[in-house]
């Protein structure tokens, strides 16, 4: 085959970095000239590229000129837009010759999944003003359903959609459809905008900004959270909260977290950690000059921490709404953005302690496998803060158990044992301390040998404590309940 460019048995070092960036970054397809022409822009970006595809590939971008080789931009549209794998031979050469082109051309129509699916996602119940006569039903997303502007996944990234209202029915970002709205609009100003996948008609600009303005409210606080804060993590050593930077979990207690200093420490020796850095990120394991462990349970090699999860009381607990006519859930651009449809009339919603809003169905089913919300990783449950989040600022009934009957008992004494698994055995409802959690000990105006009795119907678990004795943590134990309870006899 006669090929005006050489043909690369590998990916150099460089493509392959060009690639790594082409995959982190967001671009959008603003306009397409033919099957292999595209202009693009970068989402943090006011510039914009062409990319033609061909023998040689071009790009207009300073990086193209200057290594006359492979960019980030021509990466992005072999992998993303035309779903080659990056170790594909084709994915790396310096151009491609037309047969080749129309086998890349022709692998698009194998690849996509058109869904001719006429489910409806948005419910009849929302009838949008002075267009409904116009309008088309919205496609159900499905899994692999991409955005056709910025090429992303949209159940992966979870970003509010909106769809091709006049004519295909097919979804796509809503902000990417302002982006790409505004670049058309520059070119015609009719105030009808043309869908990027169908080419007809797609809506109004009027709907869009009013669904850019109502979908900017489902974005909360937390979202834009610097991500080495991890949100509801409370250290348990020294009780900071959130935990910022390295944040530490143990290998076999349940919400058991250590801020970096805490670990250092050793404030919980007994088991081993995994650590990450950015909430959301997956655990490494912490590398073994850094652990210090004690020999025998560095010989335990241990790969995953236990998922927390949210318990069922917690759940049931958290604030439920059903969805009412005059409810601003309805508002066009406001959805659930875990299937990424509209709320609609008596649905149940939940939200979440960060403010996120989701149908029950699709958060509790989430969050009986994680304990965290999907959007912004802010933790949901830890024993440590939970009854004082109920109590507070939740105007939820409180869940039930002992734990919050305790709470308004006036002679409540509290005290922390820090980094020890106890289970209360005595008392109308045992249940299972984890540790480090708050013991709450109810006392009348009882002497501190009542306490110590008390004291001795907490027994340790013997899992957790095989580096210390347990008269050692008897002892600690002790200490700091004696010094609360004599003060106010003096
Ligand atoms: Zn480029
Ligand atoms: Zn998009
Ligand atoms: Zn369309
Ligand atoms: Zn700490
Ligand atoms: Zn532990
Ligand atoms: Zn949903
Ligand atoms: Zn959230």
């Amino acid at each position: 085959m006669f090929r005006k460019t050489v043909w690369r048995r590998c990916v150099s070092d460089v493509i392959h970095s060009h690639q790594t960036r082409a995959l982190n970054t967001t671009i959008l397809i603003l306009r397409e000239f033919g099957p292999v022409g595209f202009l693009l822009q970068e989402d943090e970006d006011s510039k914009q590229y062409k990319v033609c595809l061909g023998d040689p590939h071009t790009c207009t971008c300073p990086t193209f000129n200057k290594e006359k080789d492979l960019c980030q931009h021509i990466c992005w549209i072999l992998i993303r837009k035309f779903r080659l794998p990056r170790d594909h031979e084709y994915c790396f050469q310096y151009g491609l010759a037309e047969r080749q082109i129309q086998e890349l051309l022709q692998g698009l129509h194998v690849t996509k999944t058109t869904s001719h699916s006429d489910r409806c996602a948005s419910g009849p119940s929302c009838p949008e003003p002075d267009e409904d006569d116009r309008c088309v039903r919205q496609k159900a997303i499905e899994n692999q359903d991409l955005c056709p502007i910025c090429q992303e996944d949209l159940l992966l990234k979870k970003l509010p959609v909106t769809y091709c209202r006049f004519s295909c029915g097919n979804n796509i970002h809503i902000s990417c459809m302002k982006v790409w709205a505004d670049h058309q609009m520059k070119l015609n100003s009719c105030g009808v905008l043309k869908c990027p996948l169908c080419r007809e008609d797609f809506g109004t600009l009027k709907q869009l900004n009013l669904e850019v303005r109502n979908s900017a409210n489902v974005f909360t606080y937390y979202e834009r959270e610097c991500l080495e804060k991890h949100l509801g993590v409370v250290c348990n050593g020294c009780r900071v909260c959130p935990v910022v930077g390295k944040c530490f979990k143990c290998t076999e207690c349940s919400y058991f977290h250590l801020c970096e200093t805490c670990f250092r420490r050793h404030a919980h020796p007994q088991h081993s950690f995994m650590c990450r850095t950015k909430r959301g990120h997956s655990w490494q394991s912490v590398s073994e000059e850094t652990q210090m462990m004690d020999k025998h349970t560095m010989d335990r090699s241990v790969s995953a921490v236990t998922c927390d999860v949210v318990p069922n009381h917690v759940m049931k607990s958290l604030p439920k709404v059903r969805v009412r006519k005059e409810s601003k859930l309805l508002h066009p651009g406001v959805q659930c953005r875990i299937c990424l449809s509209r709320f609609q009339t008596a649905q149940n919603v939940r939200s979440l302690p960060c403010k996120h809003k989701f149908h029950t169905e699709c958060i509790d089913a989430l969050i009986q496998k994680s304990n965290c919300c999907p959007l912004d990783f802010h933790v949901i449950y830890n024993p440590l803060t939970w009854n004082i989040r109920v109590g507070r600022s939740q105007s939820s009934p409180a869940p039930p158990g002992v734990a919050q009957s305790k709470r308004t008992d006036p002679h409540i004494s509290e005290f922390i044992l820090p980094g020890i698994g106890l289970q209360v055995q005595r008392g109308h409802a045992s249940s299972v301390l984890r540790p480090g959690t708050r013991v709450s000990v109810c006392e009348g105006p009882s002497s501190v040998k009542s306490l110590s009795q008390r004291l001795q119907d907490l027994y340790i678990h013997s899992s957790h404590i095989e580096p210390f004795s347990r008269k050692t943590v008897m002892k600690h134990g002790l200490q700091r309940p004696r010094e609360e309870q004599t003060k106010p006899s003096h």
